[in-house]
């Protein structure tokens, strides 16, 4: 029997029990539907064009954005307006799948994309990346510059830090791992270790909830920024770079 919901599954994914928007990254969000770059977050009281009901839409780009499901679904929107943006041309326009702009696309997604694999790895973490890059491919390029060969790959100077102007060089993979392995002395409740995660084995939290302790986090649920804890920080082992 094909019931309501096989043929409308928005219904499903409607709300939360309690009438807010889905919580990105729950296991309600990852089945919601997804429609080319849109995915499903909630119906608005509002109307559009030709007196239309609006949806909301998660983009995978970062933004969200609303328009009638119907058109989304049949795929006349496929986006926030971030596609068509990227096909216009433009300096950059030259770079498309180069490995820098294949760069940019990566962290905006890990970051803003709740759907994106490593997004537990950094958006869920609390890591951003800075508006300016967000919104333009030149501003990244511009400050980034080329890569160096192939083998350079974009790397997080302070590993808790955002991506963004002044945190983020050109790495090979052999500097990233020192980089990201023992970039910090970690010092948790009055002892120090070399790795988060040796402090999350003492302590036995995971690894997250001492980049939780030291950094403090922002609970989406509750909608409240928690602060770090005063007894937990770490250090940059080379400020020189
Ligand atoms: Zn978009």
């Amino acid at each position: 029997m094909i019931t309501e919901t096989d043929t409308k599954p928005w219904i499903k994914y409607h709300t939360e029990e309690d009438g807010s928007p889905l919580i990105q990254g729950s296991d309600a969000w990852k089945a919601a539907p997804t429609y080319n770059r849109l995915t499903y977050i909630r119906e608005l009281d509002e109307r559009g064009i030709e007196n239309r009901r609006l949806s909301l839409w998660q983009c995978e780009c970062g933004e969200t954005t609303k328009a009638p499901r119907g058109r989304v679904v049949s795929g006349a929107t496929k986006s926030c307006g971030c596609m068509a943006r990227e096909s216009k041309p433009s300096l950059a326009h030259g770079m498309k799948y180069t490995k820098e702009y294949n760069t940019w696309a990566a962290i905006k997604a890990r970051c803003h994309n709740p759907k994106n694999k490593d997004f537990p790895k950094y958006g869920a973490r609390g890591v951003v990346v800075c508006t300016e890059w967000r919104n333009s491919f030149e501003s990244f390029w511009k400050c980034m510059g080329s890569a160096p060969t192939s083998k350079h790959q974009i790397d997080r100077i302070n590993t808790l830090g955002n991506y963004e102007p002044g945190n983020c060089r050109w790495a090979t993979a052999q500097e990233q791992c020192r980089n990201t392995v023992s970039a910090c002395d970690w010092y948790i409740k009055g002892i120090h270790f070399e790795t988060a995660k040796e402090a999350g084995v003492y302590f036995r939290v995971t690894e997250q909830t001492i980049h939780r302790w030291v950094k403090g986090y922002f609970d989406a649920r509750r909608g409240t920024q928690s602060p770090p804890k005063a007894s937990c920080m770490a250090v940059y082992r080379y400020p020189e770079r």
